[in-house]
């Protein structure tokens, strides 16, 4: 049984202008054990539909789907409670720009301590009067909550992680506070980690550093985790399958590996070639031409059409369907034949 199983999902909102579909009919998948990629241009819709997936979009905005499980129990189906208890206990995310993520005026250490006695087994009162009482006083030290939180921070690299517990996220840089970000989502022992550009504008050190902590992690507590990203380099040294996304709507999905060796939409080819490549630093790179469109109304059935160096006049008029090209490989566009027609 998959892990996370979306299908038909759809997110709209309704503005003066008109619609804006930002999510339209997306299916994915997540099977256990898995790091799943998410990738596309800046508007293409990956953060609406991560936050359509935890149920977090609010007014106007309206989610619908055919499909949303969770371990094969809906969480359309579920009461606002129970979907928060799964937010808080099965599935968590790191959103973009972790210092502000983070509460600026709580120690980071307590705050992964009150992630802890909210979802781990830990013998200590969490009423609002108990709760009120740490913020005044401070936690105390010798809770277990207060212990497993620097054990977190141990986990994800942080030096010297007893001391910087006590820090508060303004003292924290932009790689320290996305570690501890890691650490206040993986503090649930969640079965799902959604990760929105974990490591966009840190430097390229810190960023490995980070996706090899992920990619530990991910054994160590058993997390599954789709990560979403702008930058194709992270998707191929870290997943094992990768999503394409644009527009709204997934334009080709893949193993990881036979995504970059035989791209087959225009758009993921447009992406690898506008890639710099670490092992040929002297290879042209090839920018996209134009610019993700509004996406209210698109007038054009396929999305990529304007900026598509192979598109014809059907492709402004028929809308492409998702073609199985083999090997676990999809590609909506009009010019791949199926495997069963090749
Ligand atoms: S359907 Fe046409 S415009 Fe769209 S990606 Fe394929 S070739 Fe390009």
């Amino acid at each position: 049984m998959s892990l996370l199983e979306v299908q038909g999902l759809k997110t709209a909102f309704h503005t003066a202008e008109g619609t804006v579909q930002a999510v339209d009919d997306v299916d994915i998948r997540i099977d256990p054990g898995e790091i799943v990629g998410l990738v596309g241009e800046s508007g293409s819709g990956k953060s609406v539909l991560a936050r359509s997936i935890m149920g977090l979009v609010e007014s106007p905005g309206e989610v619908s789907a055919e499909e949303i499980r969770l371990n094969g129990q809906s969480l359309q189906e579920m009461s606002d409670e129970d979907l928060r208890a799964v937010r808080g206990n099965s599935i968590s995310m790191i959103f973009q720009d972790p210092v502000n993520s983070l509460n600026p005026t709580l120690q980071v250490g307590e705050q992964i301590a009150e992630n802890i006695r909210l979802h781990q087994d830990v013998n200590e009162s969490v009423t609002l009067s108990a709760e009120v009482k740490r913020k005044i006083l401070g936690a105390a030290k010798n809770a277990e909550s207060w212990q497993r939180a620097i054990e977190m921070l141990e986990s994800v690299g942080i030096p010297e992680a007893e001391s910087r517990a006590q820090s508060y996220p303004h003292e924290f840089s932009g790689g320290m506070a996305q570690r501890a970000m890691v650490a206040m989502a993986l503090s649930c022992q969640p079965d799902l980690l959604i990760a929105d550009e974990p490591t966009t504008g840190l430097d390229v050190t810190i960023q490995a550093q980070i996706l090899d902590e992920l990619e530990a992690l991910l054994t160590e507590f058993d997390t599954s985790i789709l990560l979403i990203t702008h930058d194709l380099a992270v998707v191929a040294e870290t997943t094992t399958r990768a999503n394409v996304m644009y527009a709204g709507e997934i334009i080709e999905r893949a193993p990881t590996e036979e995504l970059f060796d035989n791209p087959a939409h225009p758009y993921t080819e447009a992406l690898i070639a506008s890639t710099p490549r670490l092992e040929n630093p002297d290879d042209r790179i090839e920018p996209i031409p134009g610019s993700v469109p509004d996406l209210i109304d698109i007038p054009y059935a396929c999305h990529f059409s304007p900026r598509c160096p192979e598109a014809t006049e059907e492709c402004f008029e028929l809308e492409p369907e998702p073609v199985d090209i083999g090997t676990n490989h999809e590609a909506s566009c009009l010019k791949r034949e199926p495997v069963g027609d090749l």
